[in-house]
């Protein structure tokens, strides 16, 4: 994989940063992965793995240092996405949504609000990011839950749906629209929610294609709680924290997404290296070079641009919303592209649960369908170049 390692060799990691990807590389192949095809299979909760996460202290790096931290890069943050979801992707994107989640938190936060949260998060907890509603999909504008404020409360009625680690989270990064604001836009607002809020409940958790120990919650609020400071911004400010936390996390869903695509490509490789047919092995046959030297030399352009837009964010660059678009919307329809493949390549093993690649296929998939549709993304990125 010569290629492909000269492009991880010059992702930009201070030394620290890159002993630190080192062992979440290590544990990753050594725990992580073994564990895997379990809890694909049972769909629980991947908690062994939360737990050596956090016994590498892995969400300090992205807290910063004066609420418990020890903050790193944005592409060292995206190098561990990719190592940890390439091993077990449901374990990647539980972590990541912790980012995902806590983000807005430092980047729009009040200094108490950022004293009292993120501690608890830089020592191990969980977060959720909701927004999606049964009838608020790629439209997050048609939301209906609802903030209405009563003295130093806000009371939330509503529900979420799709949420990751909505089950488990500690803290809610929770979009909804103030009461006293009549605009589609203008009401949504954001404020952090805490668990044991009472009138809060899990309704049903998804039972899915992919992803399967990841947990998909629907979740409820009757009537909860929350105090006045916990509100993220002013109210009606919603939108625009929404839209700043979707450019952050998008190019870790392309990291995510590229660690599945990464995993099927060197599985499909080294099969195809042993396996033979017909007196030859299977890597022998041009059709088969063909389809490798489209499918690496892709996977070599994504990855490549995923770093680019690290230096971007790394770099204190402030627009790059549209390449974290190109980033996500390609790496995740690599990712389908590459597992697919990959499957087969395996032939009719690669159909059988004895082989990992049938699990990247299924887990590929709704990298196409969240932090905005696919189809969504090509929308941005179109409308990008009309000519005012
Ligand atoms: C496993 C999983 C985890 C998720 N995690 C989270 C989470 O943590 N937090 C959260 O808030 N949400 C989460 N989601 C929700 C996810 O982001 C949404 O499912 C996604 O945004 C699409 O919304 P929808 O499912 O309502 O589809 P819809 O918006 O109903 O779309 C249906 C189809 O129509 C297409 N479509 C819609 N509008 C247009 C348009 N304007 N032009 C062209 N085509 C269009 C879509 O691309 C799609 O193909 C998760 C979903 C899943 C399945």
């Amino acid at each position: 994989m010569r290629v492909l390692d000269v492009i991880d060799a010059a992702i930009p990691l201070s030394a620290e940063e890159r002993m630190l990807v080192d062992s979440v590389r290590t544990l990753a192949r050594e725990k992580i992965a073994p564990r895997a095809e379990h809890y694909d299979r049972t769909a629980e909760f991947p908690w062994d793995n939360v737990r050596d996460i956090n016994a590498l202290g892995l969400n300090a790096m992205f807290i910063p240092e004066a609420y418990g931290g020890t903050p790193m890069s944005y592409a060292a943050y995206l190098a561990c996405v990719r190592e940890i979801s390439k091993a077990c992707a449901s374990t990647g994107i539980v972590w990541a949504t912790n980012f995902h989640g806590i983000k807005p938190l430092i980047d729009f936060g009040t200094e108490a609000q950022k004293q009292r949260l993120l501690p608890r998060i830089a020592q191990g907890g969980l977060v959720s990011l909701a927004i999606t509603e049964p009838s608020a999909g790629s439209d997050a504008t048609g939301m209906t839950t609802r903030f209405s404020p009563d003295g130093d409360h806000i009371v939330v009625d509503g529900g979420k749906t799709f949420i990751s680690n909505g089950d488990v989270a500690d803290l809610f990064l929770l979009f909804g629209k103030w009461s006293e604001i009549d605009d589609a836009k203008g009401a949504i607002s954001a404020l952090i929610f805490e668990k044991g809020t009472p009138g809060f409940s899990v309704l049903r958790l998804e039972d899915k294609l992919g992803h399967r120990a990841a947990s998909t919650a629907a979740i409820a609020f009757d009537g909860c709680r929350v105090p006045q400071a916990n509100l993220l911004g002013e109210p009606g400010g919603g939108l625009r924290i929404l839209l700043a936390s979707l450019n952050k996390s998008r190019p870790s869903i392309a990291a995510h997404a590229l660690g599945i695509a990464r995993g099927a490509f060197e599985d499909a490789v080294e099969y195809i290296n042993t396996r033979r047919q017909s007196g030859r092995k299977i890597i022998e046959f041009q059709g088969i070079q063909f389809l490798l030297a489209d499918l690496a030399t892709e996977l070599a352009q994504c990855e490549a641009w995923l770093w680019h837009v690290a230096r971007l964010v790394d770099s204190g660059e402030k627009d790059f919303g549209i390449e974290a678009s190109m980033a996500k919307m390609r790496a995740s329809d690599l990712a389908m592209r590459i597992s697919t493949e990959a499957v087969q390549l395996y032939g009719g093993y690669g159909y059988c649960k004895d082989y990992r690649v049938e699990r990247l296929m299924r887990d590929a998939k709704i990298t196409q369908i969240w932090e905005g549709t696919n189809q969504i993304h090509r929308q941005l990125i179109g409308r990008h170049f009309i000519q005012k």
